[in-house]
């Protein structure tokens, strides 16, 4: 990889051990010649492998032995153009503690300077526009270097060699406070004051950062917190919080090992996690949640903010509307925020790439798993568990989009774009399509896309001149699972989502596939449903309510659905009026409809949210026993039937049975019957692996229950971890399956 300082580190270590020979970059990674006594050639051997930067991936080394040239010098030597290098670019990363100590060292030269950085820390991905990644094709094109700087770029023994963002007061980009009509009040240091001022001030402000804009405020602040939420347009979704360190982080939620790890880690994504009773945060922050979303600076101008702040906590949210994508232009940031902001603080070093915070979830006992991959991980290569033979490129779903090309063995996927069918958002799509194929010179052969014929993404695909394989959308989420274990099946996948196109045309979503790479088979799924209205049926959850309470047999809804429409829809559904769907994530929102939590959502996932936020309170071992039938079909498949469970859960509640004991044995009752279900088609098929994949898996408690029962029961179960399980992972799983059928 370049710009990661690698190869000063050899340098380093080569004159430490007094080695003689050089290092140079080649087209497949780094080529190191050395000569000297052999046990200090053992030892720079070990130190490749072992103490290598923090932004290098050393995957292998191979050693050959070399005859005597009798050099006394060890250089660095510079490589001509040497191809397309296999990993362009880094991620974005946190700034280092060497640059934060800078920062805050009155006497040193970048003492207060927000754009602080060096090849082990700062911004990649989010600057680059071209390849070869030199300063000249970065948004740092234009800061010409003072000579101080210029001195530690050039010196191959300073921490700064070779850093191609590397920047001072004098010479680098400077900080600006502007008022929301773009008027700039003053720069610099009075820039950051002045912001200081205006957010202690209980005003709301938009911080430029890496990826893009945040709108910020006081997040102790009920009035601020209550502003923002108006100005943005934003009933319910919670706010993610910056604080200033791990003891800040952990005042307010209770974080395992694993989720203190990646909360500190250089990858910096935001951290979802069990909020503490008193956590000191206005209750707005995340309304009826029991989690709260953490995150640490990673900028050094976050450090100065929140060091100035007193410590305070920060809500720091994506600069946007609803769900317009995040503003990384400057005018467009203007135009678009400048009227929800009392002030901007902004700086001259341009965004190229915009890059959302990347978000991660805690799953109580059982490490993290990464919801969103955007900044800090993308664009990070990962192994594919076939190589692809011909060069890919994966369209992604429709929502949560993200597109991905292989490399060799390796897919890269983008950064998170968003939902496509913002038109900005699918000019965000179009931008990563051609900045990842130019970045990482792949010239695509074949373009994998979903079965879906309306998504934009598939129509954008087909229009190409590439060979198209289409992948089912459940057969994608379960080939992404496959993929970060690198799995090659066959597994028996469970995919429950929201929607997904079925083979047959119909709305999927409770499926159970048995797959592996190249194809798969659908041998159960939950019972099927109309749903009222259509895609209506997504933002109404008390219309998938009225579907399934007609199949239960359920009567008297007027009372929890006063709304004139609940005959018609209840007509609609008797006569199967709509599209039938078999969605495990519609039958979440029916029941926390029937249960009074939510009637409609402004957020995909918002009622199955609060059914898990409701099912939290109560341990395990309370919930009741209620149950699921399952039986077999015309077609031999396994049918889920959730029918008994909604009768039980609205007799329950009928009877006063508190909700959160309701929504814990609907929870334990889904997950058994999955689970249970899972391991009787494995047996079946003679699989020992199951694969659990799709949104509805997001959910922590669910898949909990369905990962202990399945390994009680001596399956391996692969989860997903690092790449997430909702549609934001279907470009990998797409990417996956197209390069094992490029090979059946
Ligand atoms: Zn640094
Ligand atoms: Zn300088
Ligand atoms: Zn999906």
């Amino acid at each position: 990889m370049q710009g990661v300082g690698f190869r000063p580190f050899v340098y380093r270590s080569a004159i430490e051990l007094a080695l003689s020979g050089f290092v140079c970059n080649d087209n497949t990674g780094v080529l190191i010649e050395v000569e000297g006594d052999p046990l200090a050639v053992d030892d720079l051997c070990r130190r490749l492998v072992e103490e290598p930067p923090p932004l290098a991936i050393v995957s292998s080394v191979d050693v050959t032995p070399i005859g005597e040239k009798g050099g006394r010098e060890f250089e660095i030597i510079a490589t001509a153009a040497v191809g397309a290098p296999t990993v362009a670019v880094s991620v974005d990363t946190a700034a280092c503690a060497a640059c934060l100590a800078e920062v805050d060292d009155p006497t040193d030269r970048r003492f207060r300077y927000p754009f602080t950085n060096c090849t082990d820390c700062g911004p990649r991905y989010s600057i680059v526009i071209g390849v070869p990644y030199d300063r000249a094709s970065t948004t740092m094109a234009a800061f010409e270097m003072c000579t101080a700087c210029r001195a530690e770029y050039d010196n191959p023994a300073d921490r700064r060699f070779h850093a191609q963002p590397n920047a001072c007061p004098v010479c680098g980009p400077k900080l600006r406070w502007c008022l929301p009509d773009g008027a700039v009040v003053c720069d610099g240091d009075d820039a950051l004051d002045a912001a200081v001022v205006a957010l202690n001030d209980g005003r709301i402000v938009a911080v430029k950062g890496i990826g893009g804009y945040h709108l910020a405020a006081d997040a102790t602040s009920a009035a601020a917190v209550g502003e923002l939420r108006r100005r943005k347009a934003r009933d319910d979704k919670p706010f993610a919080v910056m604080v200033p360190d791990l003891a800040a982080a952990e005042a307010l939620c209770e974080l395992e090992p694993e989720a203190r790890e990646i909360l500190t880690s250089s990858r910096r994504p935001i951290v979802v996690a069990p909020r503490r009773l008193f956590a000191t945060v206005a209750v707005g922050v995340a309304p009826g949640l029991a989690e709260l979303g953490l995150f640490l600076p990673y900028s050094p101008l976050h450090h100065l903010l929140l060091t100035a702040l007193r410590r305070r906590p920060l809500v720091m949210t994506s600069g946007n509307r609803s769900d317009e994508p995040i503003a990384n232009d400057d005018a467009d940031a203007l135009t678009r925020l400048g009227p929800m902001v009392d002030g901007l603080l902004a700086h001259d070093r341009p965004i190229h790439i915009r890059c959302d915070d990347s978000v991660a979830r805690a799953r109580p006992g059982r490490g993290v798993q990464v919801l969103r991959r955007s900044r800090g991980y993308a664009p990070e290569p990962r192994s594919l568990p076939i190589a692809a033979r011909r060069p890919i490129l994966a369209v992604g779903a429709e929502l949560k989009s993200t597109v991905a090309v292989t490399k060799g063995e390796s897919v890269v996927a983008s950064h998170h774009i968003g939902d496509l069918e913002h038109l900005a958002n699918y000019r965000s799509f179009l931008q990563a399509v051609d900045h990842l194929c130019h970045l990482y010179a792949v010239e695509p052969e074949v373009v994998a896309h979903d079965l879906h014929p309306e998504y934009l993404s598939t129509k954008f695909a087909v229009d190409l001149d590439l060979e198209p394989i289409a992948v089912q959308h459940h057969h994608a989420h379960i080939a992404s699972c496959m993929t970060e274990y690198g799995s090659t099946g066959p597994v028996l996948g469970v995919a429950f989502d929201g929607l997904g196109y079925g083979t047959d045309g119909a709305l999927w979503g409770g499926e159970f596939l048995v797959a592996d790479l190249c194809s798969f088979e659908r041998v159960g799924h939950l019972a099927p449903v109309t749903m009222p209205g259509g895609v209506r049926a997504i933002r109404e959850p008390w219309r998938m309510a009225v579907a399934w309470a007609g199949v239960a047999g359920v009567t008297g809804l007027e009372d929890l659905f006063p709304d004139d429409r609940l005959d018609a829809v209840a007509n609609l559904a008797a006569r199967g009026h709509g599209p039938t769907t078999t969605s495990m994530g519609r039958l979440f929102d029916a029941l926390a409809a029937l249960l009074g939590l939510r009637s409609t959502v402004t957020y995909e996932g918002q009622a199955a949210i609060a059914l898990e936020a409701a099912a939290c309170a109560v341990p395990r071992s309370a919930a009741p026993v209620y149950r699921l039938d399952t039986r077999t079909d015309d077609d031999g498949q396994l049918l889920l039937d959730p029918t008994p469970l909604i009768c039980a859960a609205v007799a329950a509640r009928a009877s006063d049975v508190s909700v959160s004991i309701i929504a814990a044995g609907i929870h334990e009752a889904i997950g058994r019957a999955a689970a249970d279900t899972a391991a009787r088609l494995a047996r079946r098929h003679g699989l020992a692996t199951v694969a659990l994949s799709g949104g509805v898996f997001q959910n922590v408690r669910l898949s909990g229950i369905v990962e202990e029962r399945l390994e009680a029961d001596g399956f391996e179960v692969l989860v997903h971890r690092w790449v997430p399980a909702n549609d934001g992972g279907i470009s990998i799983g797409q990417v996956a399956v197209a390069a094992a059928r490029c090979r059946c």
